[in-house]
């Protein structure tokens, strides 16, 4: 029988009566996992207000005692890193070793930020007159709504839970409808770790209905949202509504440029992780291959000849290289992407659905290399999915200019034994994440992650940016001179 989940509200897992639900499946096999509740906007609103109720309790938990209950969730999430691994890999079709490994960066964010309930750190500033001190604190901002994706069904709900949790604001949490065991096996996590009832709500259901209602409600001062760039417009319109601070971080097209002088095996490595691992439905998947012309056969040779002892399948099984796409939805788009690509460029490999045995119960592609010219609707638009363009360039100048040219910025990577290039690439490439001789995937907790142009409004999630996302800065002036002295006007001079 499948398990069925409610909402967790105000601390208690509950069934509305009304109660529609929704299913999620195995990509692999098409089997149901689990269903759930098909929450309405009353339910929204129900969840709104026992965050709104538990945040003046919360906020005035310590900061370190926060942390506490974070590392007991760390400590939760190792016990169960095997079960909730295979979890992801069920639900969401990602192989084993990777459903492992979104859970590990779950585990490793969350102490992170455990650590950061005791730092939390503001700055002391002089001031410009005597007996007066000048610093900052960080504040929560009260009841935050976090809306996440299906792609890392685990870690990404975990970036915003425990970096909104460790600066004291309260939580609705709305995760992506095809992976929501994965989200509400995290929060119970959360329950067991302790975190009071009111602090973390999960509602499940749909954007249409649930992210709708949470980014227009009132008490929503903050919305944390990762997605595709049509959903994120429409979230960052609805919140300019209430004038919310709005936190996008959004799709990709990353670039790996391959210069002549690279390591060739090394890149190869590097380009098959970053545009298969996880069937390319990372927003930092390798999309692109942008080749020097004196290396394109060659390395173009290397690839497709790799790519032959590729294992597509059971992404249950440790030896498979690449397991399903996500969902039917993920299928269709992407076979529409391959079907434009066969027009509009030149099928090097793959470029079909694969059929036969337990390839016909789930959505399985095979890894598929277009090659094209720059400016095709393949090599500019986010596909998310195994598909790869290369591009063939003439020299540094022509690659960085073919990188640039498209609406995303979010990783971008280079490989070449040239320190001066590597540096120059650096300062060149328009993304918010660079790396040299290594693929586009492969973010670290503790840095901020996120880009410019269409892939975001702006902000970092993650590392020490995850405390600007969910904290206020409050600036205190603390005058100790007994008497009323007046900025700009008092000042005294040194003349
Ligand atoms: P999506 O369709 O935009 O959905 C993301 C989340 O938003 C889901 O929970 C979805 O709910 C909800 N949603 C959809 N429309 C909404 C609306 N109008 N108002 C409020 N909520 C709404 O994206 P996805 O297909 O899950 O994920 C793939 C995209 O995420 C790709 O573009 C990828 O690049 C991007 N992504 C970006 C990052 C990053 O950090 N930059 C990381 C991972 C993924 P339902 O599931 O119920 O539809």
């Amino acid at each position: 029988m499948e398990t069925e989940y409610g909402l967790f509200v105000g601390g208690k897992w509950t069934t509305p009566a009304h109660a529609g639900r929704f299913q999620t499946t195995n990509p692999a096999t098409r089997e149901t996992v689990a269903s759930f509740v098909s929450a309405t906007a009353d339910e929204v609103a129900r969840a709104t207000s026992e965050a709104a109720k538990a945040f003046s309790a919360w906020r005035d938990t310590p900061a370190p005692k926060r942390g506490e209950i974070l590392l007991n969730a760390a400590s939760i999430m190792k016990r169960r890193k095997a079960e909730l691994g295979r979890i992801v890999t069920r639900e969401m079709g990602k192989v084993i070793a990777e459903g492992l490994g979104d859970v590990q960066e779950s585990i490793d964010f969350i102490e992170y930020m455990a650590g950061e309930g005791r730092r939390l750190f503001g700055e002391t500033v002089p001031s410009e007159l005597r007996s007066k001190f000048c610093l900052t604190v960080r504040q929560p901002k009260g009841v935050v709504a976090c809306i996440t994706p299906w792609n890392f069904p685990t870690a990404i709900p975990n970036w915003k839970i425990a970096a909104a949790l460790i600066t004291g604001n309260t939580i609705v949490f709305k995760p992506a409808s095809n992976t929501a065991q994965c989200a509400a096996e995290v929060v119970k996590v959360y329950e067991e770790a302790g975190v009071p009832p009111g602090v973390l709500n999960l509602v499940t259901g749909s954007g249409a209905v649930v992210g709708h209602a949470l980014v227009s409600d009132p008490r929503v001062r903050t919305v944390s949202f990762t997605g595709g760039v049509e959903a994120g417009r429409d979230v960052y319109v609805r919140g300019a509504a209430g004038l919310k601070m709005v936190h996008l971080e959004l799709g990709g097209k990353n670039p790996v440029i391959l210069m002549e002088d690279a390591d060739l095996k090394l890149a190869l490595d590097g380009v098959l992780f970053g545009a298969f691992g996880t069937a390319g439905q990372r927003c930092t998947a390798t999309s692109r291959l942008i080749v020097h012309e004196k290396v394109y056969d060659a390395f173009l040779g290397m690839l497709t000849e790799r790519l032959g002892s590729f294992t597509v399948g059971d992404p249950l099984d440790p030896a498979t290289g690449m397991g399903p796409v996500a969902s039917a939805d993920q299928e269709r788009k992407i076979l529409d992407y391959i079907a434009l690509g066969r027009k509009e460029a030149k099928l090097r490999l793959g470029g079909e659905k694969l059929t036969g045995g337990a390839y016909d119960r789930g959505y399985f592609l095979a890894p598929t290399i277009f090659e094209t010219p720059h400016g095709t609707r393949i090599s500019k638009e986010e596909i998310f999915g195994p598909v790869l363009s290369v591009l063939k360039v003439r020299d540094y100048d022509e690659a960085v200019r073919v990188a640039n040219d498209i609406d995303y910025g979010l990783s971008s990577s280079i490989y070449t034994r040239d320190v001066n290039r590597a540096f120059r690439a650096i300062h060149d490439l328009e993304a918010g994440i660079t790396y040299v001789n290594a693929p586009t995937i492969g973010a670290e907790v503790q840095l901020p992650f996120g880009g410019v142009k269409n892939t975001g409004n702006g902000g970092r999630e993650a590392g020490s940016a995850a405390i600007e996302e969910f904290s206020e800065i409050k600036t205190v002036f603390v005058d100790f001179s007994s008497r009323l002295q007046k900025a700009q006007i008092d000042a005294e001079s040194v003349a």
